[in-house]
């Protein structure tokens, strides 16, 4: 268990949040706000019981200073997003004097944004000696960062084994939602998975092989375990280093009795390009010189039906190359197929998250986890070295 912000007493404390504002920019203005969106409830709840703020996060990956990753159009939005001022002050990063100055002037009451975490090299590093230095900005710690807490950072781990310390709302959230796929899933538990790479999902797979009850193979990864069972697979993307681990999965399935479903078509092309001549192909029957780019008719029409009665329902990566019309048909029919369900479902991933966003039907999802990596690795029954040091 974790500590949560009603075991803070934040009256007329200064606390230190760790928010997840790694939001992407466009024309120095923040493209998508979800994340700031996100972290609202947390900070809305800790200023109404008369905490002064001071909000922390990193913005992509800069390798030192960058003007192009400050954090100044995030200070904007969330100034519009709050409804108050936001004091914000481009400098060298959270560890930097300037930046020390600014946070001692904060007033009571006030919210402050430190400038981009990744700034300062000793972030990643964990370095005790920029933790020590967050520490000393305030009098508590709240963790509301999901989509880092598999990250030991000095500003995520770091800090909170020097402040008395919490997990923020947002973060409550994910752990709870993702929790009950592990803990507690009610039956059927359908997991759907997709996207580019066996590599990065396999410990997923292991786990989540030990509680669902169906599987349900698509993306690129669904070429993998089709040539692991002799299929003919075309061009199609294989991970040649990955078919005995494809075998040992469906052997491990079939005997806790879990049903893999493949897609028993393809869309394919000659080339991957927007608006390519397509043609569909069973998935093993591919013919050579034709990459599969999307998942077929006939395959949605079996995942619907794998779907149909799910009380749970997991999903992580695209079922195709979404980002390329027509090739996004399969994953935004899988879209509305599980935005219909009466079950628990939960998206995971950047790439799943944002196709999802695109269709328009996240709010019809029962919940949408704002961490990627963090949500695998907690889904792999790994510790999050973010969490476990919020440990109670
Ligand atoms: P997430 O971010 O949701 O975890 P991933 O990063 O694992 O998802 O995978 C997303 C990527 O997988 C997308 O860029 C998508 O284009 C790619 N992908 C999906 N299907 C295919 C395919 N059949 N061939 C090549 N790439 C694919
Ligand atoms: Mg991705």
């Amino acid at each position: 268990m974790f500590r949560t912000l009603e075991d803070l007493d934040v009256k007329d404390k200064r606390v230190l949040v760790r928010v997840d504002f790694n939001v992407p920019l466009k024309d120095g203005r923040v493209g998508d706000d979800t994340r700031i969106r996100a972290a609202l409830p947390t900070l809305e709840a800790l200023a109404s019981r008369g905490a002064t703020l001071i909000l922390m996060s990193h913005l992509g990956r800069p390798k030192g200073v960058d003007d192009a990753a400050r954090m100044r159009p995030v200070a904007a939005r969330l100034e519009e997003l709050l409804g108050r001022d936001v004091r914000y002050l481009a400098c060298d990063g959270p560890g930097s004097a300037e930046e020390q100055a600014f946070v001692r002037d904060a007033p009571h009451g006030s919210v402050t944004l430190l400038e981009n975490t990744r700034f300062d090299a000793r972030e990643t590093k964990n370095d005790p000696a920029l933790a020590r230095i967050l520490a000393g900005y305030a009098d508590m710690y709240v963790d509301d960062a999901f989509g880092s807490a598999h990250r030991a950072h000095a500003s995520t781990e770091g800090v909170a084994r020097l402040l008395p310390s919490a997990a923020g709302h947002l973060l409550e959230q994910e752990l709870h939602a993702l929790g009950k796929l592990l803990d507690s899933p009610e039956h059927p538990f359908v997991v759907i998975l997709g996207g580019a790479k066996v590599s990065d999902k396999i410990g997923v797979i292991s786990t989540l092989l030990e509680v669902a009850d169906r599987i349900l193979i698509g993306g690129a990864m669904a070429f993998t375990f089709a040539a692991a069972q002799g299929g003919k697979v075309g061009a199609s993307r294989v991970e040649e280093d990955q078919l005995d681990t494809a075998r040992s999965l469906l052997a491990r399935a079939s005997e806790r009795g879990v049903s893999m479903v493949l897609p028993e078509d393809s869309v394919c092309a000659r080339e991957l390009k927007q608006g390519a001549q397509t043609s569909v192909h069973p998935t093993d029957q591919i013919p050579d010189g034709l990459l599969g780019l999307d998942v077929g008719p006939r395959a949605i029409a079996a995942f619907r039906e794998a779907l149909d009665g799910a009380r749970t329902v997991f999903w992580n990566g695209p079922l195709g190359v979404f980002e390329t019309p027509p090739f996004d048909a399969g994953t935004v029919a899988l879209a509305h197929v599980v935005a219909e369900l009466p079950a628990f479902t939960v998206v995971g991933g950047g790439d799943s998250v944002a196709a999802v966003n695109a269709t328009g039907l996240a709010d019809r999802i029962g919940h949408i986890s704002t961490g990627g990596g963090a949500a695998l690795e907690f889904l792999e029954g790994k510790t999050l070295p973010g969490v476990a040091v919020l440990g109670s």
